[in-house]
């Protein structure tokens, strides 16, 4: 069961769980945290252009032993590369960095205000032309999205953005859901930041299991797609670790309740072009 998957709008099956690697800087580190998810069962790989880690997340892959086609890799245009040509440009690079002959998601990074429609055009190009899997977009809000749609012979499959029990982002969910739009959530623990919450640590001891495992398993009750991050090898298993049990309705509810829109990330409306 770790290894389910979601059937996407296109039909492509993308992976529930995956790695995160943001923030992944250092090689070894890198290399050790991706070989560590394959091992136990993780099969898909979140990583970006900005995150300067694109060769490593190949080379982990590479040498796994688990075969490229069962691996679901995303990545991600970066704002100062957005617009119809810069875009094709980007993934042409990421691609080289990767060393691989297709990403199975292409997202544009962050709605940069007067290029993401071209950005987006692009990403439906490269799906035309077989280049990835599935084209989606990242921290769009429903706006955004709905400019998207208005002009899109694709809709996007895939929309990542911000999600825990802190910023539920419900009124966006449901709107994704019409729009047969699949979520998922970076930052799927607040960074860390919702692990401490007396009501998340309660309802964690009830289960024998830890503040993590509830958070990442009331995701996935939502039918929200997870990447949560870690290096810590132990952490990897333990965070995999959500497919046997199951939080009652009533619990769900408690975790729920936590939302305070609270961000642990940037706006996508009125975020910082540089950071
Ligand atoms: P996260 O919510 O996954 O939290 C990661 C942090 O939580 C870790 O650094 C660690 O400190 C802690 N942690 C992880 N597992 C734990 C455990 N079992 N017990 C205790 N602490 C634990 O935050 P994130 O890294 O910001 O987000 C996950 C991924 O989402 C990123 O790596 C990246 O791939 C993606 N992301 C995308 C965007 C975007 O703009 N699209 C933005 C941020 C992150």
């Amino acid at each position: 069961q770790l290894q389910s998957r979601k059937k996407l709008a296109n039909g492509v099956e993308m992976p529930i769980l995956g790695l995160g690697v943001y923030k992944m800087t250092d090689r070894d580190e890198t290399l050790a945290a991706i070989t560590k998810a394959l091992q136990v069962g993780y099969r898909a790989v979140d990583t970006a252009a900005l995150y300067y880690n694109e060769a490593e997340v190949g080379e982990a892959i590479r040498h796994s032993g688990v075969p490229r086609e069962e691996i679901f890799v995303t990545t991600k245009v970066w704002n100062s590369d957005q617009g119809y040509d810069n875009t094709l440009r980007a993934f042409e690079t990421s691609l080289k960095k990767l060393n691989m002959d297709y990403v199975d998601l292409y997202l544009t990074h962050w709605p940069v205000a007067d290029k993401f429609v071209d950005t987006y055009r692009a990403i439906e190009r490269l799906y035309d032309e077989k280049l990835i899997r599935v084209p989606g977009v990242s921290n769009h809000h429903q706006h955004h999205l709905e400019q998207l749609l208005a002009s899109a012979n694709i809709a996007p499959v895939v929309n990542q953005v911000e999600v825990h029990p802190y910023l539920s982002q419900q009124a966006l969910r449901a709107f994704c859901a019409e729009q047969h739009i699949a979520v998922t959530a970076w930052s799927p623990l607040g960074r860390g930041g919702v692990l401490t919450d007396e009501a998340i640590q309660q309802i964690a001891e009830k289960y024998g299991k830890s503040s993590a495992q509830v958070v990442l398993r009331w995701h996935l009750q939502h039918d929200i797609l997870i990447i949560p991050k870690s290096v810590k090898a132990q952490r990897i298993e333990e965070n995999a670790q959500i497919f046997d049990f199951e939080l009652t309705a009533q619990d769900m509810q408690t975790l729920d309740a936590l939302n305070q829109n609270k961000r642990f990330g940037q706006d996508p409306d009125n975020f910082k072009f540089d950071f």
